[in-house]
């Protein structure tokens, strides 16, 4: 294990140095090869999460998969409440600032607190994408575009699958 942050402010300290990784790695470098490699505050190996996991629920967390639009219920999810990480219970998101972007997946203008999530750079697909997983065990969410609403103008797209919903 590289470093052991003792804060989230460390953590991110510490991720921003890891983006430069990918680029080296080419086009065929997913960002959760770059995840494995550091030090979450919950780790398992992947024989636990397996175990753990539904097989979409592996897919997208610990594979960094994509869930086919509109198949979450969670898109059409308008209570109040708070939606947690499916792998770990990491508080990520909140009702108050989820919205209704028209692409299928539940999408939020920010995370329900600063340090809930952490991000890297996505170059699965061949060029940039901002990916974004969970601070906590490194699941991987989804990602964020810049095309969301105010205040933020950021869009995390989340793959429902990657969420547990706790109603108020
Ligand atoms: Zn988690």
């Amino acid at each position: 294990m590289p470093f052991a942050p003792t804060n989230r402010r460390h953590f991110l300290a510490a991720t921003g140095m890891a983006v430069a990784l990918p680029a080296l790695a080419g086009c065929g470098g997913p960002a959760i090869d770059v995840r494995k490699q550091r030090a979450f505050r919950i780790t398992k190996t992947e024989a636990q999460w397996r175990r753990q996991l539904t097989r979409q629920e592996y897919y997208v967390l610990r594979d960094a998969g994509t869930e086919r639009a509109y198949t979450s219920p969670l898109n059409d999810e308008k209570r109040t409440g708070t939606f947690v990480c499916a792998g770990c219970g990491n508080e990520l998101y909140s009702s108050a600032h989820k919205y209704d972007s028209g692409t299928g997946w539940p999408s939020f203008w920010q995370a329900i607190e600063e340090g809930a999530v952490g991000t890297s750079v996505d170059y699965k697909i061949g060029y940039a994408r901002t990916e974004v997983h969970c601070a906590d065990c490194g699941g991987h969410l989804g990602h964020i575009f810049g095309d969301g609403p105010r205040p933020t103008g950021k869009r995390h797209c989340i793959n429902g699958v990657a969420l547990d919903f706790v109603l108020a």
